[in-house]
């Protein structure tokens, strides 16, 4: 049964364009596949500190995470749909030991995130943020997972976990590591045209990114709904003055209608021909402000009727599940490595340590 992954890390407070580019994707799909494949929708919790974070809030931040999975709409009461925390799966960082070994230093340091948030944080780039791709890849593989639904940011990750999964088959065995598939069948199986990347409101030639310290930039799930409609209010635009679907020369306008198309499930282009030709932006603001807003607590009000025992009690059966399966790979791999003996090496009497 094929697997269908992804995270978001619980550093802090999920955006909109966490919302709309990863967690709308996993549930649609989720939906769409439970019958025929394994959903993993974990917390990449061990992710969260790779920059500085307030840790007295990281566990707090780390619970709310599977609420808002939920509040989105994933059905954890399906036997296929697993939610755990990567922190409780040691598989993981043990697989991400052995990547590391099979990761050369100037494919990993190619990778732009890490140019990009080195940059944003000078005076404390870790070894864990140079290597978080590496992990990412171990939380992959460890599943044998070949679709991750994930923003466009995410891409060159991908492309890193899958050449690294092709070298170690090349080298062990070709059965080792289900590949990933590629970005254009991930766009596709996404439904989707391209890969998507919500804007930030203050700088549209930008990602929107919860790490972002301007808070004026982002819509944060946890963001008062009429302030969040004022932040759309306020997003910058441009001087064109037509309403036109331009990512290039127009991106604070193509940003709102592809919000305001994801947030009501219609397609991006009945939304471009419903406003072509139009002029007044405030017009359009206010109709995407007006879908932020009711969005925003209709989601509020989901996440809060649900109870902390009720994330327990779905975690402790996501774990044990995760557990089990990531435990199956890493022996695979251990034994093809030589950490562990092979098929042919463990004699019936001789039981493996
Ligand atoms: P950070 O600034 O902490 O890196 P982030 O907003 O980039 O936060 P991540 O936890 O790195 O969030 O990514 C979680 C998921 O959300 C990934 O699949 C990523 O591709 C997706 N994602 C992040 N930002 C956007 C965006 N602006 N548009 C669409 N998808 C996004
Ligand atoms: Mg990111």
């Amino acid at each position: 049964m094929q697997t269908i992954l992804t995270g978001i890390r619980a550093n802090e407070e999920p955006t909109l364009g966490n919302f709309l580019g990863a967690y709308l994707p996993t549930i649609r799909l989720a939906k769409e596949h439970a019958a025929d494949s394994h959903i993993n929708m974990f917390i990449p919790d061990l992710h969260s500190f790779t920059t500085p974070i307030d840790h007295s809030k990281l566990y707090s931040q780390i619970i709310k995470g599977v609420k808002y999975y939920l509040a989105a709409g994933l059905d954890a009461t399906q036997p296929n749909i697993h939610i755990y925390r990567q922190s409780r799966v040691s598989a993981h960082s043990e697989m991400c030991w052995i990547l590391d070994c099979f990761t050369y230093f100037g494919e990993a340091s190619r990778m732009t995130q890490f140019k990009e948030k080195s940059a944003e944080h000078a005076d404390a780039i870790t070894v864990g943020l140079f290597n978080y791709p590496v992990l990412m890849a171990a939380d992959i593989l460890l599943y044998d997972a070949k679709y991750i639904p994930l923003g466009e940011d995410q891409f060159q990750h991908l492309e890193l976990a899958r050449n690294i999964a092709i070298r170690m088959n090349n080298k062990f065995d070709q059965a080792l590591f289900t590949i990933p598939a590629p970005e254009k069948e991930q766009i596709k199986f996404m439904h989707l045209e391209q890969g998507l990347r919500i804007r930030s409101l203050t700088e549209p030639s930008k990602k929107m990114s919860k790490s972002s310290e301007n808070a004026k930039s982002k819509i944060s799930l946890n963001d008062d709904p009429a302030q969040a409609a004022k932040k759309i209010m306020s997003a910058t635009t441009d001087s064109v003055g037509v309403i036109k679907f331009d990512m290039v020369n127009q991106p604070g306008i193509s940003n709102l209608l592809q919000i305001e198309a994801l947030l009501n499930d219609r397609p991006l282009q009945d939304l471009i021909a419903d406003w072509a030709g139009q002029s007044s932006y405030g017009d359009l603001k206010r109709k995407v402000a007006d879908s932020v807003q009711s969005f925003l607590s209709l989601f509020q009000e989901k996440v809060s009727q649900i109870t902390d025992a009720e994330v327990e009690a779905i975690l402790k059966q996501g774990e044990s599940y995760a557990n089990h399966a990531a435990n199956q790979k890493l022996h695979h791999v251990q034994r093809a490595l030589g950490l562990r003996p092979s098929d042919s090496q463990t004699s019936p009497t001789q039981p493996e340590h």
